[in-house]
């Protein structure tokens, strides 16, 4: 897949994947407001019956004597007022038509029939009935104004609820009922407020005064219809809850959240893939082409070394001879090491793979691979420095495996060095395992890639520092090698300073 396609896709899935969220969560704003919203109006109702509740209770149950005074009055009103609506009702046809009748401004004004309209006996008997309980009202009202007018020694009609008197025990007992009733199910703290003292009257157990004070569940205590006097109010406060929603909502805003995260996964898990099929791709391409670089280089020399050996002049002079042969001799030799390196890891790939252990001597395997990289280190100016303890204990060992893994990490230790290689090998033994130890004092190998550097066609991509070319499969091999044999492996190294790959291998 193109890289560009690749981009475009990822950015269609991440534009959908946050158009999915936004809209997921705006879903779930709405459904928590009008869970609010409803919540809102269930305590409102449960509010509403516990003032009418109170309403059909003995008044003298919760009020005072000034208070009983007041609502005496107001019952009167609501009397009158209840009369009035039933002669409207009665004569519906007269007082809702405007041609004929005509009200005053406030509710406390007459009604006239409208000047040159003719009434019949009964209308004009309906408006003189409706005029007199008016009367009668607006005169009961003027009452009580005259009594709140006139001072401290009479009753106060506005603050006639003796608050002392309030039965706050039954109050909150029916507000926790109510409540329960109207489906609210969180436990309330409830509070009496007065106004305007801002003090609480009473307060529910384990409720916190602040909260009550300053809640938005405050309603102007009125049983009775009494016209809200403002001073006394009922306050609720709930605790803090997670979230207003239903379960129901819950569960699907859980479901589709889990199911985004899930695809969200997916397409990742999916990208990765790709990407790493990518990578996988070029690894294959970069190999063929170090492959064919690799065995055209040594042919090409071998050949050159071959057309000069036929050249009498040439081979006249044993010296010169001498190291044409060398250098066809070199070019095989890593030929031969190459293509054996890749047939064993692949060979190594296959399930049926076995090895054929027997008695080794690793100081030995490690003399013999040293021998191999005389040339190679003559001509580098390089050195090889070897610590050979004793293994105390039988190694046994693919003696074949073990020498192309030696083999392998001392090609490295040279191969990745940009100054003259000086590379140190130790052996020893150390509680039931063998341990190999090489150091070179080459380019040094970084953290991010150390983590991959066993994979087999990993590269260091180390641009222009070096063009040592390779396949990314000799620490593949080596890697292999050494679990077959039950071992292990580690490596630390500093960039700059050089690498120490430590290989332990079980004793018997
Ligand atoms: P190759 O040498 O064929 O590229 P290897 O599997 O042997 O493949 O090594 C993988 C990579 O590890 C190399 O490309 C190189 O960058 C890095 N590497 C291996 N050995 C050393 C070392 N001794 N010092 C620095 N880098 C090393």
């Amino acid at each position: 897949m193109k890289r560009h396609l690749l981009l475009l896709l990822s950015t269609i899935f991440a534009l959908a994947s946050i158009s999915l969220i936004i809209i997921q969560i705006s879903q779930t704003k709405k459904s928590v407001k009008i869970s609010e919203n409803l919540f809102n109006i269930s305590v409102n109702n449960a509010i509403d019956e516990v003032f009418s509740q109170l309403d059909q209770m003995k008044v003298e149950d919760y009020v005072s004597q000034t208070e009983r005074y007041r609502l005496q009055r107001y019952r009167r009103i609501d009397d009158l007022n209840e009369k009035m609506q039933d002669i409207i009702r009665q004569n519906s046809e007269l007082f809702y038509d405007e041609q004929r009748v005509m009200f005053g401004i406030s509710t406390q004004d007459s009604a006239f029939a409208q000047p040159g309209i003719h009434l019949s006996s009964v209308e004009e008997n309906a408006l003189t009935q409706y005029n007199t309980l008016l009367n009668a009202r607006n005169r009961l009202i003027g009452t009580i104004r005259n009594t709140k007018s006139r001072g401290n020694n009479s009753i106060d009609i506005d603050n006639a609820i003796d608050a002392s008197k309030l039965n706050f025990p039954l109050l909150d007992s029916l507000i926790r009922e109510e409540l329960i009733i109207n489906g609210v199910d969180i436990t309330p703290h409830i509070g009496v407020l007065l106004a305007d003292a801002d003090t609480l009257l009473y307060c529910s157990t384990s409720a916190n005064p602040d909260d009550l004070l300053n809640t938005a569940y405050k309603y102007s205590f009125h049983p009775h219809g009494i016209t809200p006097d403002e001073s006394l109010f009922v306050v609720l406060s709930f605790p803090p809850t997670p979230m207003l929603l239903s379960s129901d909502t819950n569960l699907y805003t859980l479901i589709s959240l889990f199911m985004i995260l899930l695809i969200s996964l997916l397409f990742i898990f999916s990208l990765r893939t790709i990407y790493s099929q990518r990578k996988l791709d070029e690894m294959k391409t970069d190999f063929i082409n170090n492959m064919t670089h690799e065995i055209k280089t040594p042919i090409a020399t071998i050949s050159l070394a071959c057309e000069m050996l036929e050249d009498e002049s040439v081979t006249s002079d044993s010296a010169t001879r001498l190291n044409f042969i060398n250098i066809i001799s070199d070019e095989n030799r890593r030929m031969r090491i190459l293509i054996e390196t890749l047939l064993q890891s692949a060979k190594m790939s296959r399930k049926n793979f076995a090895l054929n252990p027997k008695e080794i001597d690793l100081n030995s395997l490690v003399l013999a691979s040293i021998q191999n990289f005389k040339l190679t280190l003559q001509n580098r100016h390089g050195t090889i420095e070897t610590h050979l303890g004793d293994i105390n204990g039988t190694l046994y060992a693919d003696d074949l495996h073990i020498s192309n893994m030696l083999h392998n990490l001392i090609d490295n230790a040279i191969k990745y060095s940009d100054r003259e290689p000086h590379i140190t090998i130790t052996t020893r033994t150390e509680p039931g395992v063998a341990i190999f130890e090489i150091t070179d004092n080459g380019i040094g190998i970084a953290k991010e890639d150390q983590k991959h550097i066993f994979e087999k066609f990993y590269r260091v991509s180390t641009g222009d520092v070096h063009n040592v070319k390779g396949f990314g499969i000799g620490l593949n091999y080596v890697s292999q090698v050494v679990a077959l044999h039950k071992g292990k492996i580690s490596l630390t190294s500093e960039p700059g300073q050089g690498s120490t790959f430590t290989i332990s291998l079980p004793l018997e």
